[in-house]
This record gives structure tokens, sequence and C-alpha cells, in this order.
């Protein structure tokens, strides 16, 4: 039997590999970004009292409702923007299934998406899938600042979507006031959808504010927001979050999202409904991630890795130039084979692998794993 690969360039995601070698090499793994911590009890108690309660059919298919009233509720509070819970917000399974069910609803074959490089790996499978094609706009270390007049330079007619990633994985960077004026200056007058992928936006330091595409008009009307309760509340493995959109675009999202998954996990969503009541479960975050930022800086400060303090999301981004000159996937592989310590080669995000001698570690981990991962990275000279 033969058949011909839809991605024939696509291997298995690092995130798998480098996890994988991790555990080979009995390593500290700071790789793949999840927590190493336990989520709230409460939370846990939450969904097992679902369980036992009899939520263990299928949801709603767009989501149990008072869950997305729950979500339009923090929306407003946090944005002053409004999404209607009936028809303007769906729970996925994660953030990776509604991006992937936005770009296949909205990619038709030959229309052009732009991404900002390095990019988190799973939007360009599903723009390939679709018969699109990938605009790639590289961004440069240690700054990765976008040049609005270069992605301006970019759009076309064929444009069809944008996708932005703030606060951003990999690099820990974030999108300010003015970048988002500058995207709503951009798309002004055009077709063009934003896929907004704000998985972090409750994981910012610094007192800086996130910049959520729903509190720009211009920009909320053309924009599909990705988030995830995995991220938020420590449970990566229950594989939820919520898309949010106008109702024009939520109306076709859910053709999709019906065949594509038709609903998520029950107990998790009535679980969260009661946890999101109370603000400060996700409003501490910001506060408990940057404490274990500090105390992963403040240990590694005297190794000749140089940095940039990260503005949000749980990894940090570490320049090695001043060690070595081998290629980042190399030095990652030397790191977890001969120091047991695994990171992810951030060359794997970027166009043609372009390689800034850069790692990225996460630090969503309890300071006893943090404080042994710096004692390594204190080895190496
Ligand atoms: N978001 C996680 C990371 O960046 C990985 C998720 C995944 O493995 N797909 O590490």
């Amino acid at each position: 039997m033969q058949h011909t690969s839809k991605l024939p360039n696509i291997k298995t995601t690092i995130f798998t590999v480098m996890s994988d070698l991790a555990q080979k090499h009995q390593a500290i793994n700071l790789s793949q970004g999840f927590p190493n911590f336990e989520c709230n009890s409460e939370l846990r108690e939450l969904v097992t009292k679902a369980m036992a309660d009899g939520f263990n059919q299928y949801a709603p298919m767009p989501g149990v409702f008072e869950l997305r009233n729950e979500v339009s509720k923090k929306i407003e509070r946090l944005y002053d923007a409004y999404y209607h819970p009936e028809n303007e917000i769906t729970i996925t399974a994660g953030a990776t299934q509604a991006i992937f069910t936005a770009i296949s609803t909205f990619v038709y074959a030959y229309d052009e998406v732009i991404v900002f490089k390095p990019a988190f790996d799973c939007y360009e499978p599903a723009i390939e899938l679709s018969g699109g094609n990938v605009i790639p706009i590289q961004l440069k270390a240690p700054e990765f600042d976008v040049d609005w007049i270069e992605v301006e330079r970019n759009v076309t007619t064929k444009t069809k979507m944008i996708i932005i990633n703030t606060p951003h994985n990999p690099t820990g960077r974030i999108f300010n006031e003015k970048d988002l004026f500058e995207l709503q200056r951009i798309t002004d007058g055009t077709n063009i959808i934003v896929l907004s992928d704000e998985v972090y936006e409750h994981i910012i330091f610094d007192g800086l504010k996130h910049q959520s595409v729903c509190k720009f008009q211009g920009l909320k009307s053309r924009s599909i927001i990705a988030t995830s309760f995995g991220k938020t509340f420590h449970v990566t493995g229950w594989k939820i979050g919520y898309c949010c959109a106008p109702k024009e675009l939520m109306d076709e999202f859910r053709k999709v999202h019906q065949f594509n998954v038709f609903c998520v996990h029950q107990p998790s969503q009535i679980a969260f409904t009661e946890y999101l009541k109370e603000p400060k479960h996700y409003l501490r975050l910001n506060d408990f991630y940057q404490q274990k930022r500090d105390l992963f800086l403040d240990l590694i400060g005297d190794t000749p890795f140089k940095f940039i303090p990260s503005q949000g999301t749980y990894f940090q981004n570490l320049d090695y130039s001043e060690i070595t000159d081998e290629n980042d996937v190399d030095f990652s592989i030397r790191l977890v084979s001969d120091y047991g310590l695994a990171s992810i080669p951030l060359s794997e995000f970027n166009v043609d692998n372009l390689d800034f001698k850069t790692l990225r570690f996460c630090f969503a981990k309890n300071d006893e794993t943090l404080k042994r991962a710096a004692e390594i990275l204190n080895k190496i000279k």
C-alpha cells in the first residue's frame, strides 16, 4: 500500500522528544511546559464530586452553560469586554484543539496565514493540513520585538489570518498596548481574522498588564481567543480550555467543533464552574510564578548564561553563547545526557531552525527541583 504524507516535514513534537529523553536519562525535566506540583485539592474534590453526582455523560456541545457564564463574567471583569455565554464562548479540549478547530474552520487552500517565529509548534501543521500557506515572520533574539512595518509588508489580498501569542511561548515576551494598536491598524478595513493564543494570560510579571485582543474594539470583532484552564489551574493533563469570538465567527467555529470533539469532559466543566467563582484562584498566579522565576534567576545569576527575565509564561530562555559554539539541539542533548537536565532548543520554533544559542527552561516546578536544576547550570562552564 502506498500513501503520501500530508505532513512530510513534520517529526514528533520536540516536547515529546525532550520529555522522553529526560525520562531515559532520569534527568530533571524543565523541557515540556507542565507543573510538577499538584493542583489545589479543592479543585480535585470538585471534579470527584461532579462524578459522584452523576455528571458522567456528554456535556452540551458548546460546553456547560454555567461555566460559559462564569467565563463571560471573568472576561468582563478583567478586560471590560463582553462575550455572550450562549453563542460567543465554547469550551474546548485545551487551547490546541481550539487553535486546530479555528484554523480548520477558516483557512482555505492557498490562503496565507502570518505566523511570528519562534512559534509554538501546533500552528503550522494545522495551516498546512487546511492547504494554507504559512507566511513566517522571524523575530530576533534577545528582544523578539515585532517590526509592524514588516508585518504590513507581508499582508496581501490572500492573508486570511494572523496568529499572535501573548504572553509568548517560547520567548517569555509580551505584546504591549502599542503592538495591539499596530495590529488593529494593519487589519483595519480587511477581512483578516486574528487568532490570539492567550493561554498564559494569568502568568505575567513585574506589574505588566496582559493585553488581550478583546480590549481593542477593532480587534475583538475579528478575533478568536484561545485559552487554557490547564495552564492556569495546574492541570495540563485535563486538556480543557475555552475559546471566545464574536457570534458570526463562533457559529462557524462550532460547525467544526461539533464534529471535531463534539464536547469535552463534563465533570471538569462542573468543577471549573465553581472554582472560577473565586477570582483569587487565577489572580494570584502572577505572584506565584514570579517568585519561581526570580528564584531560578537568582540561583543562576553567577553563571555564564545570559538572559532577559521572562515577562510572562512559565518559561525562561537562557543564552549559552559564552559557554560553547555548539548548536542548540546538540547542546540540549548534551545537557540532558551528560548533566541530567532537560530543556527545549529554541531553534525548533524558528525559520530554517535559526540558532540563537538559546534554550528554553520551564520553571513551573517546585522550588526543590528549581534548586537542583540551578546547581547543574552552575557546574557548566
Ligand atoms: N505548552 C507546552 C510547552 O510549551 C507543551 C504542550 C505540548 O506538549 N503540546 O511546553
